[in-house]
């Protein structure tokens, strides 16, 4: 897999946001991630080698801001150039996950027309609150791949009405790890394969998370199965 993190830090928006794993991962080195920063990282898919040839090169998908989200408002002076360097990489795909899609027209480029092929823009969607507001404005927007996520997902959401649409290419599934971690239950998930089924949209159970209920019964989970364990319910949908 391979990661470009433009910038690093965020903000605490919504209920999903409670144990970020990025505000973890900083604690422990005593680092305020509330301040968001460029990264050393920032020019990284356009940098090029000696030989001329760009540094990165992958055939599959860049996973981009993972340690922030790309439409944080601190970043809004540097998103322009972000979204150069992706428009000039169109032999590689972008993924940007987001809580803050209804800030995507801020610092967009005057390119981007229906959307560039080369990117795919994810909503995190945690709870139905979260689904109802992200989801609607999501398929106003000019964006050629859009998925939805929901993890940690922390309830039963319907979002039947938004798959209808059939905009969206993929919807993902998993529950909450590290200590705190909230319950996932086995139905939710479940439901929303149900879903996918219906509107013929792929479906992908990702991870348990550490606590994981079945059929009423709390599960905990380690962290090296819980990947392993949701794939084994073999429910994803290609
Ligand atoms: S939006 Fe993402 S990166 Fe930002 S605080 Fe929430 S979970 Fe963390």
């Amino acid at each position: 897999m391979e990661l470009w993190n433009p910038w690093h830090g965020c903000h605490k928006i919504s209920a999903g946001c409670a144990n970020c794993y990025m505000y973890r991962r900083d604690a422990e080195f005593g680092k305020d991630s509330s301040v968001v920063t460029k990264t050393a990282s920032f020019d990284l898919p356009v940098r090029r080698g000696r030989d001329g040839e760009y540094k990165l090169q992958y055939d599959g998908t860049v996973f981009t801001c993972m340690t922030s989200d790309f439409f944080v408002a601190e970043a809004d002076g540097w998103r322009g150039e972000a979204w150069s360097y992706i428009r000039q990489r169109s032999d590689l795909h972008f993924f940007i996950i987001t809580k803050r899609i209804d800030r995507f027209y801020v610092s967009l480029p005057s390119d981007w027309g229906m959307g560039y092929e080369n990117v795919t823009i994810c909503s995190t969607c945690e709870n139905q609150e979260t689904a109802d507001f992200r989801l609607p404005i999501m398929l106003d927007l000019p964006i050629r791949h859009m998925e939805i996520i929901h993890e940690p997902m922390l309830g039963r959401i319907d979002i039947s009405k938004y798959l209808a649409s059939r905009r969206f290419e993929g919807v993902t599934c998993g529950g909450e790890s590290g200590p705190g971690a909230r319950v996932c239950d086995y139905s939710w998930i479940l439901f929303t394969r149900e879903q996918c089924e219906r509107f013929g949209t792929p479906f992908n159970f990702k991870q348990t998370g550490a606590l994981f209920r079945k059929d009423g019964r709390l599960y905990r989970i380690p962290r090296h199965l819980q990947h392993s364990q949701a794939k084994k319910a073999g429910i994803d949908i290609p």
